[in-house]
C-alpha cells in the first residue's frame, strides 16, 4: 500500500474488486479498439457508482463529491480510465444544484436506475476557445422552445450519453452588462436531437476518448428544458466545472499512485550491473519525488472536495487541487516510463496509454495557463490580463 486507509476504505475496496474485473487486458484492448469501455461501465451503473451522488429521495446513494471523487480515483488507480464516466458524476451535480424539483423527477431516478446517463456537457466552441463568455452558440426563445443555433468542440460521450448540458447564450454579448451574464443552460435530450437540428462528428485523438463536434441548426428544445434561470447558466456552470476539476485532481491523483506504484515495483525487480535499477539513487529519487507531489496534491483535492460538499466557495481550491494533481501524475507518468526504459514503450505494459490518457489533463477540462490566470487576477488580485 502507498498510503494508509482513510475513511473512504470501504468505498475503495469495493470499487477496487469490481475494477479487477476490468484489468489492464481489458482496458488494453479497448483502446487498441478504439472502443468505448462499455462493460465496465454497464457494470459501474449497475452496482450504483454512477449514482452516488443522486440523493436517496430520487434512489441514490445520497452520498456527496468527496467520495464522487474516491470513486474516480480508484478507477484511475485500477488502471482503467473515469474520462468514459466522470461526466455523469459532475452533470449530474448541475441538475441537481439548479434544477427545478419537476426536472429532478423527471431525470434523476431514472438516471439512478442506470435507464438514463448524462454523460456530455457543451461549452467549449471552435472560434472562442476558452474565452467562454464569448460563445457564440445561441439559443432563442420561440413560445414555449429554445431555438438553438451555433457549433460545439471536444464535447465528450455524445454517443454514449442519453443528455447533454449545453451552455448557449440567450441575450446578445451587447446586450448585457457582465459579459458572464446572459447565458443559459438546457437539458438536451440527444435522441431527440440527434438528426433533428442536431448533427455529431467524432473527432480521432490521441488518447481513446469519445469527444465530438456539434453542429446546432434550428434545434428546437422545450422551454421547459431550461435549468435554473434564464441569463444565470454561467454561474450555474461554474459551479459544476469546479466539481469536475476536482473530480479530474482524484483521477489524475489515481494516475499518480498507478504510476508510481508501477515504477516502485519495476525498480525493485529489474536487475541490471548486477543490482535492482532501484538501488541507483538516480532512479529511486524521482519515485520518491513523484510520491511527495501525489500526496500533495491529494491534500488539496479533499480540502476542495469538503469545500464544494459544504457548499463553501471552491473555485481556487478546485482549480489548485486540478494543477496540482495534472501536474503531479505527468511527472510520475514521465518517471515511470523512465525507469522501465524501453519496456515503458510496449504496449502490454500500459504505461505508454496511461502515459498519454493523463496527459490530457494539462489541457483539459482547463489549461494550466488559465488556473494560473485565475489564481493571478482572483486571489492574488494581480491585473486582469483579459
Ligand atoms: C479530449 C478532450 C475532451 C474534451 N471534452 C470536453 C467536453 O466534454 N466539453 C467541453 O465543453 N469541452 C471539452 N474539451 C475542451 C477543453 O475544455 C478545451 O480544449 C480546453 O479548455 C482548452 O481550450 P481550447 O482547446 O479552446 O484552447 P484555447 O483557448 O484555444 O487555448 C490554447 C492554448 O493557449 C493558452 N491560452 C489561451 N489564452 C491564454 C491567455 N490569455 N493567457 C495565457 N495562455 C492562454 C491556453 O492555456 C492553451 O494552452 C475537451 C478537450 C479535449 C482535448
Amino acid at each position: 500500500m502507498l498510503n494508509e486507509e482513510d475513511e473512504y476504505q470501504d468505498i475503495r475496496d469495493a470499487v477496487r474488486q469490481l475494477c479487477q474485473q476490468y484489468g489492464d487486458e481489458y482496458f488494453r484492448q479497448v483502446d487498441a479498439d478504439n472502443a468505448y469501455p462499455e462493460a465496465f461501465v454497464e457494470a459501474l451503473i449497475e452496482a450504483g457508482w454512477l449514482a452516488a451522488m443522486i440523493p436517496e429521495e430520487y434512489g441514490g446513494a445520497g452520498l456527496g463529491l468527496t467520495v464522487a471523487t474516491v470513486i474516480m480515483e480508484e478507477i484511475n488507480r485500477a488502471g482503467g480510465n473515469a474520462g468514459a464516466v466522470h461526466g455523469q458524476m459532475y452533470n449530474m451535480g448541475t441538475l441537481l444544484r439548479n434544477g427545478s424539483e419537476e426536472q429532478k423527477q423527471k431525470y434523476l431516478p431514472a438516471i439512478a436506475a442506470g435507464r438514463l446517463r448524462i454523460q456530455s456537457m457543451a461549452v467549449t466552441e471552435p472560434t472562442t476557445g476558452t474565452d467562454t463568455t464569448k460563445i457564440k452558440t445561441t439559443a432563442v426563445k420561440k413560445g414555449d422552445r429554445y431555438v438553438v443555433n451555433g457549433q460545439k468542440v471536444w464535447i465528450s460521450r455524445v454517443q454514449h450519453s442519453d443528455l447533454m448540458i449545453l451552455l448557449a447564450r440567450t441575450t446578445p454579448l451587447a446586450e448585457v452588462k457582465r459579459k458572464s451574464e446572459g447565458m443559459s443552460i438546457f437539458i438536451v435530450d440527444l435522441h431527440d436531437a440527434i438528426d433533428n437540428g442536431l448533427s455529431v462528428r467524432p473527432i480521432a485523438n490521441m488518447v481513446n476518448h469519445e469527444t465530438n463536434e456539434l453542429f446546432f441548426e434550428d434545434l428546437e428544445i422545450p422551454a421547459e428544458n431550461l435549468i435554473g434561470e434564464e441569463g444565470r447558466g454561467f454561474r450555474y456552470i461554474l459551479d459544476g466545472l469546479n466539481a469536475e476539476r476536482t473530480l479530474i485532481a482524484a483521477e489524475c491523483i489515481g494516475d499518480g499512485y498507478w504510476f508510481i506504484e508501477r515504477a516502485r515495483h519495476y525498480a525493485n525487480e529489474r536487475v541490471v550491473f548486477e543490482r535492482p535499477i532501484g538501488q541507483n539513487q538516480g532512479v529511486q529519487f524521482p519515485i520518491a519525488e513523484s510520491y511527495i507531489e501525489v500526496e500533495a496534491a491529494n491534500l488539496m483535492r479533499f480540502d476542495a472536495a469538503r469545500r464544494f460538499d459544504a457548499h463553501q466557495p471552491c473555485g481556487a481550491q478546485a482549480n489548485m487541487a486540478k494543477y496540482l494533481a495534472a501536474k503531479a501524475s505527468w511527472e510520475a507518468a514521465n518517471v515511470c516510463l523512465q525507469t522501465h526504459g524501453g519496456f515503458g514503450f510496449a504496449h502490454e505494459y500500459d504505461i505508454e496509454r496511461k502515459f498519454r490518457e493523463t496527459r490530457l489533463y494539462q489541457v483539459a477540462p482547463i489549461s494550466t495557463n488559465l488556473i494560473f490566470s485565475y489564481v493571478a487576477q482572483h486571489i492574488l488580485e494581480l491585473p486582469r490580463s483579459f
